[in-house]
């Protein structure tokens, strides 16, 4: 049923970001309809046995089964590859499913991998509790500390993987740096890209080799779905497409046809995180009872040129160390009402939640100590209230301390 031509791929040959978000990747049916359609179908009937046929052995690109193709799941593909100007795009049931179809894909027992210290936890327990029972070795390396990770590198290490900003005291990783050490030593560079999103930070770019998407954060934007995807060039997402076709970890095509409508919002929405972020952190430093506040966007950081250098904004997330300890930090979280006391973030809601003793928990108390993970340590995801109200509610903390 699908047009076999997409009316306007002509026009946005050239076309800017903003606009890749809202109108790459669209593929009209003969209904002509304007926004983009739901294709709820987990099968897709043939014209003919022959038709059959030539569908099964891959001759033309039309549907056979969802967990193999799904248009709204394509269109969604095409967009977020438009937005990180990517050959191919493999999407995925969640971030999580992006990393593991990608190790599943790429590695094999006896390789070695490299991983910045302060990734995503749940990547930790994948790769250490899952990919090491298979042979996989994993060496973890402070993400600034650039000789640790040259000096990290074997004959089996096949890539180098990053997350920046980190989560949640806002490292930033020199990606165009990154990605000349992979190059010299054929390792691949991956590029955890959750934090920024496309429209703040364009890892292939600077360099890197893949990109790994959390689409349940900032590309939804709104706190209602899990998904992923791997981007990079074609020769890296084949063997990750027949991954997932394979293994079943394939995005819903309700939960892409989300993502493809939060992608239409994006940049508006990243610039408006990133600008109460910035407001919220340069107030959170004049209060005497904050410590010391951490976000790239603060001239304070002690990497927000190289952050300027590669984001064209510093993102919603921010974390602050309160004057106190647990409690103090405690009834701080305890005494704000508006602002959700939540692990997610990437949403229109302002999330607050205390790393220490949630999603930093299972590490043990010399790693949060080596990690900068203390326990006066508070991480805000901003969202998109109004700023005079987000402060207000801080304000609701400051009173508790
Ligand atoms: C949330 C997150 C993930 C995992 O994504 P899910 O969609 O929850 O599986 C991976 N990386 C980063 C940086 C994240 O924040």
């Amino acid at each position: 049923m699908t047009k076999s031509k997409d009316p306007i791929a002509e026009a946005l040959k050239s076309a800017k970001s903003e606009t890749l978000g809202v109108r790459a990747g669209q593929v009209r049916t003969h209904a002509d309809e304007h926004s983009e359609a739901l294709f709820l179908t987990s099968s897709y009937v043939f014209d003919s046995c022959e038709d059959a046929a030539t569908r099964f052995a891959g001759e033309n690109d039309c549907s056979v089964y969802t967990r193999y193709t799904n248009p709204t799941v394509r269109n969604f593909e095409q967009r977020l590859a438009a937005l990180e100007s990517a050959e191919d795009c493999v999407a995925t049931s969640s971030g999580m499913g992006a990393i593991m179809s990608l190790c599943l894909a790429q590695l094999r027992s006896g390789d070695h991998i490299i991983c910045s210290s302060d990734v995503f936890g749940s990547t930790v327990v994948l790769l250490n509790n899952f990919f090491a029972k298979f042979g996989v070795e994993i060496s973890y390396v402070k993400l600034t500390d650039m000789a640790a990770w040259r000096a990290a590198i074997k004959d089996n290490t096949r890539f180098l993987f990053i997350e920046t900003p980190s989560n949640p005291l806002s490292q930033v990783g020199d990606i165009a740096a990154f990605a000349d050490l992979a190059h010299q030593h054929d390792l691949l560079l991956v590029v955890d890209n959750c934090f920024c999103s496309p429209a703040l930070q364009k890892p292939l770019a600077l360099g890197a080799d893949i990109i790994i998407h959390s689409a349940t954060k900032y590309i939804d934007g709104q706190g209602r779905c899990l998904g992923g995807a791997v981007l990079g060039a074609e020769q890296h997402i084949e063997s990750v497409r027949s991954l997932v076709r394979a293994g079943g970890p394939s995005l819903s095509p309700f939960n892409a046809w989300v993502f493809l409508k939060g992608l239409e919002t994006l940049h508006l929405r990243m610039r408006a995180h990133s600008d109460n972020a910035l407001a919220i952190a340069q107030w959170l430093e004049q209060q005497p009872s904050i410590e010391q506040v951490f976000y790239t966007g603060l001239t304070s950081h002690p990497q927000h040129q190289l952050a300027a250098s590669q984001q064209s904004q510093f993102g919603g997330v921010l974390s602050f160390r309160i004057r106190g300890d647990k409690s103090a930090a405690w009834r701080f979280i305890d005494a704000t009402q508006m602002i959700s006391l939540t692990a997610n973030l990437g949403d229109a809601k302002t999330t607050i939640v205390h790393p220490a003793s949630t999603t930093h928990s299972r590490l043990s108390d010399l790693e949060r100590a080596e990690a900068g993970i203390t326990d006066n340590l508070v991480r805000v995801a901003v969202g998109l209230e109004a700023v005079e109200d987000i402060m207000a509610d801080f304000n609701l903390g400051l009173a508790a301390l």
